[in-house]
Parts: C-alpha cells; sequence; structure tokens
C-alpha cells in the first residue's frame, strides 16, 4: 500500500533553510567617468527598495569615484532578507592611451571566483560560503545617439566572458524618446555583428515563460536609464527627478525612462537567474580552468 510519508515538504525546509541563510546579490558598475554610475547607485538605493537613511545632501560636493569600492544595504521584504552590493568603480577610457584600463575591473571578478574557490576547496569549509562573486556587470554607454565607442566593444567582450553584462545607455535624458529608440537599434545590430553574447542566454532548461521573459529583455536592451539624487515636486509629491531643459524627467515614470525596467529586472523578474548563471557558467568556466591548471 503506499502511503504518505511527507517528502513533499523538502519545498518548505528548503524555504526556512533560505529565508535563514538570506541571499546576496553583487552588481558592478562599469564605465566611462561621468556617465551617472555613481549616481544610478545612489537612485537604486534610494528608490523605494530602501528607505534611503544613506541619503546624500544636495549640497554636498562632487565626490570623483577613485577606486573600486562596494556600496551595500541589507534589504528586508516579507521576512525574505536580501543583501544587496553595489561594487563601483572608478571611470576608464578616460586617457589617450586606453590600452588595458580595463584590466583591474576584470582583476576584481576574477578575484571573487578565486576567493570562492579557495573556500570551496579548503578541507574545513564553511556551510555556507559568503559568495562575492559578481552576478551582473552594468555597462554604462554615453548617450551619443550614434554608435557604441571601440572601446565599449573590446571592454564588453572581455567582461562578458567573465560576468552577466548587462548593457545601459547613461543619461538617456539627453536623448529623445525617437533618438532612443533609433540608438538601442543600433547597439544591438553592433552587439550582434561583434558576437557579444551578452546575458540572458538561452539553455534548453527554461521553461516557456522564462522563454519569453528572456527574449523581452533581449529587445529592451540597453536600457536608458536616468538617475538623480535629488528630489524635485511634481504634483505635491516628491520623486527623484531631473530637470532640464524638456521639462522635469522623473526616473520612476516608464514614459520618461527604463529605470522602473531596470531595477524590476535586477530584483523581481532575474535575480535568481542571474546568481545561477553567474555559478553555472562564469564561475564554473573559472573553476574548471583553475583546477586542470592544478593537476598539470
Ligand atoms: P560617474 O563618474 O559615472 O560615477 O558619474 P556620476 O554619478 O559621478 O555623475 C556625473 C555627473 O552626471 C553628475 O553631475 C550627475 O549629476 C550627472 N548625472 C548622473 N546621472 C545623470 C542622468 O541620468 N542624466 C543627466 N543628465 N545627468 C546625470
Ligand atoms: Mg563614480
Amino acid at each position: 500500500a503506499t502511503s504518505y510519508v511527507g517528502f513533499d515538504s523538502i519545498t518548505q525546509q528548503i524555504e526556512h533553510k533560505l529565508l535563514k541563510r538570506g541571499f546576496q546579490f553583487n552588481v558592478i558598475v562599469v564605465g566611462q567617468t561621468g556617465l551617472g554610475k555613481s549616481t544610478l547607485i545612489n537612485t537604486i538605493f534610494a528608490s523605494h527598495l530602501i528607505d534611503s537613511k544613506g541619503r546624500r545632501e544636495a549640497s554636498e560636493p562632487v565626490r570623483q569615484t577613485t577606486e573600486i569600492q562596494t556600496v551595500s544595504h541589507v534589504i528586508t521584504e516579507n521576512g525574505v532578507r536580501l543583501r544587496l552590493n553595489i561594487v563601483d568603480t572608478p571611470g576608464y577610457g578616460d586617457q589617450v592611451n586606453n590600452e588595458n584600463c580595463w584590466d583591474p575591473i576584470i582583476k576584481y571578478i576574477k578575484d571573487q571566483h578565486s576567493a570562492y574557490l579557495r573556500k570551496e576547496l579548503t578541507a574545513m569549509r564553511d556551510r555556507y560560503i559568503q559568495d562575492t562573486r559578481i552576478h551582473c556587470c552594468l555597462y554604462f554607454i554615453n548617450p551619443t545617439g550614434h554608435s557604441l565607442r571601440p572601446i565599449d566593444v573590446i571592454v564588453m567582450k572581455k567582461l562578458s566572458e567573465v560576468v552577466n553584462v548587462v548593457p545601459v545607455i547613461a543619461k538617456a535624458d539627453s536623448l529623445t524618446l525617437e533618438e532612443r529608440e533609433s540608438f538601442k537599434q543600433k547597439i544591438r545590430g553592433e552587439l550582434f555583428h561583434h558576437s557579444i553574447r551578452l546575458y540572458p542566454f538561452d539553455t534548453d532548461e527554461y521553461d516557456e515563460e522564462e522563454v519569453q521573459l528572456n527574449e523581452s529583455i533581449r529587445n529592451m536592451i540597453p536600457f536608458a536609464v536616468v538617475g538623480s539624487e535629488r528630489e524635485v515636486n511634481v504634483g505635491g509629491k516628491a520623486v527623484r527627478a531631473r530637470k532640464n531643459r524638456w521639462g522635469v524627467v522623473n526616473v520612476e515614470d516608464e514614459t520618461h525612462c527604463e529605470f522602473v525596467s531596470l531595477r524590476n529586472f535586477l530584483t523581481r523578474t532575474h535575480l535568481q537567474d542571474l546568481i545561477e548563471t553567474t555559478a553555472q557558467i562564469h564561475y564554473e568556466a573559472f573553476r574548471s580552468k583553475q583546477l586542470l591548471a592544478l593537476k598539470e
């Protein structure tokens, strides 16, 4: 006779364990100086993901990012704890000679893989390894409206070999909606032409729904984003926005820019897949290469 043994509770057991442990999500921002990387980080943290404790005052002097540094917040929603780490990088590609200027960033990403592997290989390894591997790289593209710079092509290609790369059009408020759309198409064409394989990848593990979701992301990329550290009064409500010669650009208004789409992509729809893809594709490639080298 068949009898109920209760193993279907395994999903609750897993959930309980995961909830206790919490999640860690690591994002890096990369691109030329002045494209609004640091601003976007602050916008993400200040937008209603978090009530903005660490908000900067508008009078603070403009800071320059001179080294790789991590901004970190713990967010809790309905008992789920997420540690969101965003790694800010100094701009590169500002020099006359830009050769190998991306090396420190690639090295940083590989160092995290290396640290993880070392912990994995330790005999008395911790039950749970702190994960500093980068799950997503936001690559900032200059809003020229024309085309990618040669250095963008080189760097995105290099990055895409070690991390999930998601391109964004920086300071999208400097382009009209029409300009943005044609710029996006141009960029998608160039990415294809240069065989740059960006996230999301196709695997046969995805179900119909996931396949469609990924298709919609591919059609939207690069996300045209606007960041702001200030609040502007719009109809009696304080919103994150920028004032420009055409009026007020509300960062969180989906008819103004794709900041909300990017945030949803990162936190609502692809968080788990970005983490999983990092482990299964990027980290695994690094790991097997290292282990092979050890054997020789
Ligand atoms: P980073 O060097 O890439 O970190 O750039 P910052 O975040 O320091 O920003 C450089 C300048 O661009 C600052 O004056 C920002 O106020 C401005 N900025 C940032 N984001 C935007 C944006 O979305 N639109 C516009 N027009 N300006 C922005
Ligand atoms: Mg900066």
